[in-house]
């Protein structure tokens, strides 16, 4: 029989008849077979015998691939995700395919094409563009830049760039081409310092074995450059790279760095690329043809031949954890396939998750540590600010506002950051200081002013503002507290003679705005930058001598264990834009909680010490790293539905071998952190254990047994392994 993971919400296989001789379904090709009253694509995973009588299995009705689009390698990975996580195997599949693939789609490989700029492109007077500013930009995108630019990144630079460019190319500005890459020379990179070096040679000493290192290095101390070394070895061993990160907003520099030094076909895989595009990278890496893979989180499942190093940068991040469906996390999962692979694999960050700490001292994680910016960039100063003191405006600080109009007088920018989006995060009545709360959730409205619209950040819903209170028809409703759109207008109206601009994701919505932004930011063509968390990550700002940094003390009182974590880790990341070339930075944190020991020891004493005085409070909590903990969440639309329903799961997880022998704590069920989300009402149960094995044991048993339980039907169910938030 063949068996057959199908994207459906149950933890199995399913059989079928081959239709054709059962040899011919190879595993990790795919298959349309009937299901239910229609049919589904799924994905061969072996062939077996079965324990349904003949008459009940149905045939295959077809085989779509004659070669498996999915290696055994990424066949094996799946599967072991699935167990890992327990979720069913056939949406792990879907979840390692393209869009394409998932249905029945398949598409012809084309050769990848570069473009540059003609002679006449580069002598051009830009005057003679100003009537198409797109193909201005994107004309100068391609003389700016050293080696022909790939079609990844035109589409990273402008995802709306494949019109304007045939406009180019009909003027005779550019030209299209097949590039050699045989023939092309990689573009050497800096001599290395002794500490990259270091970390360089320990990971090319160790190609073709399993060799983890953390490289833990601040900001701005040439980790890519380390990546890039060890890389150009791989290459030229005739193996590839696959490097991931969290977020795709960082990858047009980085694309650019890896293509010239390597001089190999880079292709790039994330979310904003159509179906199509997807699908042609894709195929480029399973082809062997890509010698390197930059992408987000689901390129971890990228099938690639040749495969010999796996780079993971800013490993801390949390979204490389995937936070809904098939709960993954790509590091955890990259880790085991370098383990399988038996490649190097390197985790870098200058803020290394608790996780990868602990690691480095329990010795499965080798620890290079890169201390020096490289180049000429200092370190920055970092200040505490009370906030509570000091007439500001707007909860900006009088003294950040003067040491802005400092910096800015001298020509340079400033970064004023802000975590939180919208105008203000709170409408409230003069009169009887009631709040507008969002209908469906346990939230508060946010003003978006631009927009005249409240929305919830929870759910997303939105309604225009009202006129008056709706308690008690008070006239005077007012906007407390500021988000980067206050902060924006504030800003702007206190330094009109410099350019503000925002950068989070409302004003970034927009497909390219994001990149068009942070070329603004990166020109200079703004001086001053108002941004979210989008703005703490490797983007390099040279210009940008001074951070200000609203709002630290959200993290330090945050309902989640990780909230301190993360709150240090942002806080570092954003110090990192300050100073990035010969310019001394000054980062200016403002919080209401200046003698808080943990960010006072974050700032003496610096990250290192401040994660190992969180890993001794995490240690004593008996929380992770230290502990192993999953999450079983379930919501309903009616209240209690869902308490009711877990306590009816810890009565069963309690009847189990190893709740009973406690190798298994059973905690709850309590109410999610915020019960209320989307009109639904939400609770979980906390799963903790000292070793991973009796947890996975009890959750490897639970899982089908929800499954086939009726009043599982009556909410919506999910298992969390290792969750990175608990909300
Ligand atoms: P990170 O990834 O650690 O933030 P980068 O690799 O982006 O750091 O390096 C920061 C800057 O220092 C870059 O402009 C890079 O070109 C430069 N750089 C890196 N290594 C060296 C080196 N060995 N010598 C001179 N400059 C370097
Ligand atoms: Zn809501």
């Amino acid at each position: 029989m063949v068996k057959v993971a199908v994207a459906v919400p149950l933890s199995r296989v399913f059989d079928y008849l081959p239709a054709i001789r059962l040899d011919a379904y190879r595993a990790g090709s795919r298959v349309l077979v009937p299901f239910g009253r229609g049919q589904k694509v799924g994905v061969v995973v072996g062939a077996g015998s079965s324990d349904l009588p003949l008459s009940k299995l149905k045939p295959v009705h077809q085989l779509l691939d004659d070669e498996p689009v999915l290696s055994e390698e990424i066949v094996a990975l799946v599967e072991w995700a699935s167990g890992y996580y327990h979720h069913p195997v056939g949406e792990c599949f879907a979840a390692a395919l393209p869009g394409l693939l998932r249905k029945n789609g398949s598409a012809k490989p084309v050769p990848p094409c570069c473009y540059q700029a003609t002679e006449e492109g580069t002598a051009l007077d830009t005057d003679e563009l100003s009537r198409a500013p797109v193909q201005l930009r994107l004309l100068q995108f391609l003389t700016a830049s050293a080696v022909p630019v790939s079609e990844a990144e035109c589409r990273l630079f402008d995802p709306r760039w494949s019109t304007p460019m045939k406009e180019l190319i009909r003027k005779g500005l550019a030209e299209k081409f097949w590039p050699d890459y045989s023939s092309l020379t990689p573009v050497p990179g800096f001599a290395l310092n002794s500490e990259q070096q270091a970390a360089a040679d320990a990971a090319k000493d160790n190609l073709g074995t399993f060799y983890p290192v953390l490289l833990y290095g601040i900001t701005g101390s040439g980790k890519t450059e380390v990546y890039l070394d060890v890389a150009r070895q791989v290459i030229s061993r005739g193996q590839q790279v696959l490097l991931l990160l969290p977020e795709i907003g960082l990858t047009l520099q980085l694309l650019a760095r890896f293509r010239s030094a390597l001089a190999c076909r880079v292709e790039v895989i994330h979310s904003a690329l159509n179906d199509t595009e997807r699908l042609l990278a894709w195929q480029a890496a399973a082809a062997g043809e890509a010698g390197v893979v930059i992408g987000t989180r689901s390129a971890v499942f990228t099938p690639m031949p040749e495969l010999g190093l796996l780079v993971i940068d800013e490993e801390h991040d949390g979204s490389l954890k995937q936070q809904d469906g098939f709960r993954y996390h790509a590091r955890d999962l990259a880790l085991v396939r370098a383990r399988r692979l038996k490649i190097p694999i390197m985790l870098g960050s200058a803020t290394p998750s608790l996780e990868s700490l602990n690691n480095v001292s329990r010795g499965t994680l080798n620890l290079h540590r890169l201390t020096a910016r490289a180049g000429p960039a200092i370190e920055p100063q970092m200040i505490l600010v009370d906030g509570r003191s000091g007439a500001g405006e707007q909860g900006i600080s009088q003294r950040l506002l003067n040491m802005m109009t400092e910096v800015l007088s001298r020509g340079e920018q400033v970064i004023v950051f802000i975590n939180r989006r919208g105008y203000s995060p709170v409408l409230m009545c003069d009169v009887c200081k009631s709040i507008v709360d969002c209908a469906n959730c346990d939230a508060h409205m946010t003003v978006h002013e631009r927009s005249a619209r409240l929305r919830c950040h929870h759910c997303g819903s939105e309604r225009r503002v009202p006129q008056h209170c709706t308690v008690c028809e008070g006239q005077n409703l007012v906007k407390v507290g500021a988000g980067t759109e206050r902060v924006d207008e504030v800003l702007s109206e206190k330094f009109p003679d410099y350019k503000v601009l925002r950068i989070d994701r409302d004003s970034t919505s927009r497909k390219g705005e994001l990149q068009r932004h942070l070329q603004m930011a990166a020109s200079g063509e703004a001086q001053i930058i108002v941004g979210t968390q989008m703005l703490a990550k490797g983007h390099d700002f040279p210009n940008v001598t001074l951070v200000g940094i609203m709002d630290a003390d959200r993290g330090l009182f945050g309902a989640d264990f990780r909230a301190i974590e993360q709150m240090a880790q942002l806080i570092v990341q954003v110090a990192g834009r300050a100073g990035r070339a010969a310019k001394k930075g000054t980062v200016l944190i403002q919080t209401q909680n200046t003698e808080h020991p943990l960010l006072q020891k974050l700032l003496q004493e610096g990250y290192g010490e401040f994660a190992n005085h969180l890993l001794s409070e995490r240690k004593a909590a008996a929380w992770p790293p230290f502990t192993h903990v999953a999450l079983l969440r379930a919501d309903a639309q009616a209240n209690n539905v869902a308490q009711s329903y877990l306590r009816q799961i810890v009565e069963l997880a309690g009847s189990h071998p190893v709740a009973q022998s406690a190798g298994v704590m059973v905690l709850g069920p309590a109410h999610a952190p915020m019960e209320r989300l989307a009109g639904r009402f939400r609770a979980q149960l906390l799963f903790v254990a000292d070793q991973r094995k009796p947890l996975h044991q009890l959750l490897a048993w639970l899982r089908p047994t929800l499954e086939k339980l009726p009043s599982s039907r009556k909410v919506r169910w999910s298992i969390d392994i290792d969750p990175h938030d608990m909300l």
